[in-house]
């Protein structure tokens, strides 16, 4: 990084005044906590006791057979408290907001997902905790809305623009720029102002930390390809940072193509995004010829995202990763191949990376191996998955 909060030309702060006072306190607070001892071991040591870190890298033995190219590893984010790696970051950012002595979290929340694991630290640390969430996306997420509400938080809808994710995090934008003294916001990717898109890299960074050493242990060496589906991008910054150096090791992201990136019905960022400045970042994003954001469409919810985080747009600008599109039909396919070969049930957001692994492996040779980040489990997903298939489970 050349700048601070920049990578390559990307990144940045690209807020309006009124917000720049929060963003400011919180880069100063990240910049004395981040490399402080006694910060680290409380993370540390909730990654263990509350987030059952550190989780699993399975050898999928079946898949490998089956595909016939390399040994496949799967990273089994699935298995975290909550069921998915964005428990890793919740715990960080509010550990953060406690250190500054913040009484209140807002948060917003597409599927519900990050909502949930926001929630769920702020009721372990007795936190006053507000979740913006698209009313679209209330109707489509009822059951993330209640369990929010169970775990204490109040769930506040939008009903401004599209009603979904981007606007949540407007009003969640807002709410922050209004409430300084009191109110942190826990942004749930790798994308926002700077710090955002280095603070929740390093609250994930875990995650590659963690495989290294475990396929160093298992094989004696590293990696030939990290595989790892991509919404705004945290779970794919978290298992590909700690390999960046390693040139050996080909990076994969896989984005969402929704109903092909030809229809326009898609959320496939790098394929046919474009540079511009929203939501306080420089990076790539769907957008018309005015530059107005476009509207998204994927099968999975985490992924629906109009834009990507500046450090993966960096990473595919500098050629250091690729990016590939995974349709809606080749995600359910590899969701159901994963559930049949593996007997795992991954989040319909992870069965891109499956599916992206699923073309990649026979490319590859015997000799080679290939990890996995598995995101998340799938329970959430089967009523989704059944209803694309025509299956009526109420009969
Ligand atoms: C939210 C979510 C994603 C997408 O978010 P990233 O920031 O791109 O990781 C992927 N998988 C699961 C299971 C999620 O809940």
């Amino acid at each position: 990084m050349d700048k601070i909060g920049r990578f390559g030309d990307l990144g940045g702060q690209y807020v309006p005044e009124t917000v720049m006072n929060a963003v400011t306190e919180l880069q100063e607070a990240y910049d004395r906590y981040k490399n402080d001892p006694q910060f680290l071991a409380e993370l540390h040591e909730l990654y263990r006791n509350y987030a059952f870190r550190p989780s699993l890298l399975y050898y999928a033995e079946k898949m490998t057979r089956d595909l016939g190219g390399p040994k496949i590893y799967i990273k089994r984010e699935d298995l975290n408290h909550t069921g998915s790696h964005k428990i890793n970051n919740a715990l960080g950012q509010v550990l953060l907001a406690k250190h500054m002595g913040k009484k209140r979290i807002i948060a917003e929340t597409g599927a519900g997902q990050h909502g949930v694991a926001t929630a769920t630290i702020c009721a372990y640390f007795d936190m006053e905790c507000e979740v913006y969430m698209g009313r679209e996306d209330m109707e489509r997420q009822a059951l993330n809305v209640y369990r929010m509400e169970l775990l204490g938080a109040k769930v506040t809808g939008v009903d401004s623009g599209t009603a979904t994710l981007k606007d949540a995090i407007n009003e969640a934008m807002r709410d922050w720029a209004t409430n300084i003294e009191t109110t942190f916001y826990c942004i749930g990717s790798v994308m926002g102002p700077h710090p955002y898109p280095t603070m929740v890299r390093d609250f994930q960074k875990i995650i590659g930390e963690e495989a290294k050493a475990q396929i160093l242990e298992a094989e004696g060496r590293l990696p030939d390809c990290v595989v790892a589906c991509v919404g705004g991008g945290s779970n794919a910054m978290g298992i590909f940072y700690d390999f960046i150096g390693d040139k050996s090791v080909r990076l994969v992201g896989a984005e969402a193509a929704g109903r092909g990136i030809e229809t326009g019905e898609h959320a496939a960022t790098v394929s046919k995004g474009s540079l511009g400045i929203f939501h306080g970042m420089k990076s790539l994003f769907l957008q018309n010829d005015e530059g107005q954001i476009a509207p998204v469409f994927s099968i999975s919810a985490g992924l629906d995202y109009p834009g990507i985080g500046p450090e993966h747009a960096h990473l595919h600008e500098t050629g250091r990763a690729d990016y590939v599109a995974v349709t809606d039909e080749e995600a359910v396919q590899a969701f159901e191949y994963l559930s049949k070969t593996e007997g795992i049930i991954p989040a319909i957001e992870s069965a891109h990376a499956v599916a992206a692994a699923r073309r990649i492996a026979p490319t590859m040779g015997k000799d080679q191996i290939m990890i996995i980040n598995l995101s998340g489990r799938g329970d959430k997903d089967v009523q989704q998955i059944a209803r694309y298939r025509g299956v009526d489970i109420n009969a």
